[in-house]
């Protein structure tokens, strides 16, 4: 992940990515792409279609297959919490970081960690190259704790 980024580049890799898988360069895509990049944090695809109805009229299936060819050349990542459904985050511009997740109210906490970072970057494997990394840590938050400690 690179927190260095710019937008035109962002963009420039997709189209990049669509030339080269043949795949047709409309305006959807790239009207997506720029709601994509204005979350900071984690966004879900209802939420994304929602949010682009005002503008652009794009069905809820257009924003499925588009996330998909965001996901392909890697300018998303998805998360799958739990049973929740399933979360989008950017790549560019994103600092690497890990998640906590209460598996009561579903609650996603994000942390980062120099030390977890260092020991996995200098870890060396032998048939596999690492481009970046998720934890993702369940456990049960801290307002759950007080009222499950309340109930008992
Ligand atoms: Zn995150
Ligand atoms: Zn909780």
């Amino acid at each position: 992940m690179r927190e260095d980024y710019s937008l035109d580049a962002v963009k420039e890799i997709f189209t990049k990515f669509l030339v080269e898988r043949k795949h047709r360069k409309t305006p959807e895509r790239y009207a997506i792409l720029e709601r994509v990049y204005q979350y900071d944090g984690h966004f879900n695809a209802e939420l994304l279609y929602k949010s682009m109805q005002n503008d652009y009229r794009v069905s809820l299936a257009t924003i499925y297959n588009t996330l998909d060819l965001f996901l392909q050349c890697k300018l998303i990542v998805k998360h799958q919490f739990g049973d929740q459904i399933a979360q989008y985050e950017k790549t560019f511009g994103a600092a690497t970081h890990n998640h906590m997740v209460c598996t009561i109210c579903g609650r996603i906490k994000e942390f980062s960690d120099k030390k977890v970072g260092k020991m996995i970057q200098n870890k060396r494997f032998a048939q596999f190259d690492v481009s970046y990394y998720s934890l993702y840590l369940y456990g049960i938050c801290k307002k759950c704790k007080v009222e499950r400690e309340k109930a008992t």
